[in-house]
């Protein structure tokens, strides 16, 4: 789960990450207010707030540039928020289609002296929180690894002792920080990776990470991501979740506890088992076809779920054709045939329909759907499904 940046800045401020302070609106009529304690003179940053980086460079649907700006005065800030707001902003991370601007966020302007990377994240290779790190900051870290792999600090965390004090101070020295500016940075580090770990992030990410004139290191931007599996057990999180900022298929199918995530090609796959579900993605791609999502209805999936998870996947207006593949292990084939049958009931499947079964009660499963006199096709190898359904899609 991803939250918004004045939502990472509230926690950077309740661990003692430095950041700036600021304010929220989330209409127009909210911009006067939410002004009102900024001092007259001197600049504000009027800040977009989607789930997505690289706002700085993006540009909006209408032509408007840039989702972060600097204004130099209060009204200037209000003119600029009111063209963010109910506005769509188009950035490397949002893809073509950009997401709209639900609120912005005002933090008084702070002079840069020099611009850093900090990031912790987990490090799947070896199942350990690491601590990135760079003098590059401000730029694409993509780019910086790609191009300067020699500028980027890796530190490994051991997650049964947490962050040691030392290795703060060596991420600070590697740096090149010095003097007072080494008990700051330890400091920081310190902090965040308390809240990386505390709140069961996924990633917390600031870029730039900066040096003021005055000497003071801050974060500028705020990125945080949450690891779904611990969300039962961090309440206050949970309640910063912006059900705008997610596809409505993909909340409908975390309702009925389905893993799904919707994807831009033609083809819905309806699939037992998350490994069964990316290989048959595979198999589409490799007949020339295109995944319209991923889905894994799980092991022990009932005919409700199965039902639901097919009125999700037709709510999506691009599907031309639809793959069930089951393997049926825990879950039966019977329960899915008995799941597509009432599933058609009570939606009209439009699309052609191919459907391979396989495993436990897989005669009586393909029977059922034999009987129901549903128009499908059956397929008893998964590469003669995904041929199928290509080639029936793409008519
Ligand atoms: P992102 O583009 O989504 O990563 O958004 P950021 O929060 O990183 O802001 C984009 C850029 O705006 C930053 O990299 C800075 O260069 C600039 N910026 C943001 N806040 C300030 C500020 O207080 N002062 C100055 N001078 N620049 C800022
Ligand atoms: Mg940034």
């Amino acid at each position: 789960m991803n939250i918004h940046e004045h939502q990472a800045k509230e926690l950077f401020a309740d661990y003692g990450v430095p950041c700036q302070s600021g304010k929220i609106a989330a209409t127009r009529e909210e911009i006067a207010g939410a002004l009102v304690d900024f001092p007259d003179t001197g600049k504000i940053v009027v800040k977009s707030q989607i789930h997505a980086g690289g706002r700085g460079k993006g540009t909006f649907l209408d032509g408007y540039k840039g989702g972060v700006k600097l204004a130099s005065s209060k009204k200037e800030a209000a003119e600029i928020a009111e063209k963010m707001l109910g506005n769509t902003l188009v950035t490397q991370q949002t893809g073509p289609a950009g997401r709209q601007v639900q609120t912005v966020y005002f933090t008084e302007a702070t002079d840069i002296k020099k611009e850093y990377y900090l990031a912790i994240l987990l490090d799947r290779a070896t199942s350990k929180p690491v601590v990135i790190a760079s003098t590059e900051g401000g730029m694409d870290i993509e780019k910086v690894a790609e191009e300067l792999p020699d500028k980027i600090i890796r530190t490994f965390i051991d997650p049964t002792i947490g962050i040691q004090g030392f290795q703060a101070r060596q991420i600070a020295f590697a740096l090149g920080f010095e003097g007072d500016q080494i008990k700051q940075m330890t400091k920081l580090v310190m902090n965040l990776y308390r809240l990386f770990d505390e709140k069961d992030c996924a990633m917390v990410e600031i870029n730039p990470l900066i040096v003021t004139p005055e000497g003071h290191i801050m974060a500028l931007d705020a990125k945080v991501s949450f690891d779904d599996n611990a969300l039962f057990r961090q309440p206050e999180i949970r309640n910063l979740r912006d059900l705008n900022e997610e596809d409505p298929k993909e909340i409908e199918a975390s309702k009925h506890g389905l893993n799904y995530i919707a994807l831009d090609g033609n083809i819905a796959c309806l699939v037992n088992g998350a490994g069964l579900a990316m290989a048959t993605m595979d198999i589409i791609k490799y007949f020339g076809g295109s995944p319209a999502n991923f889905l894994d209805v799980g092991g022990s999936a009932n005919e409700e779920q199965v039902t639901h998870a097919f009125k999700i996947i037709l709510s999506d207006p691009n599907v031309k054709g639809i793959l069930v593949n089951i393997f049926g292990g825990i879950m039966k084939c019977d329960i899915i045939a008995n799941g597509i049958i009432a599933a058609a009931k009570s939606v009209s499947i439009k699309v052609p329909l191919v459907v391979r079964l396989e495993g436990t009660n897989v005669e009586m499963g393909k029977k059922l759907l034999q009987e129901s006199g549903l128009s499908l096709v059956a397929a008893d190898s998964l590469a003669e499904a995904a041929e199928k359904i290509v080639q029936l899609a793409s008519k």
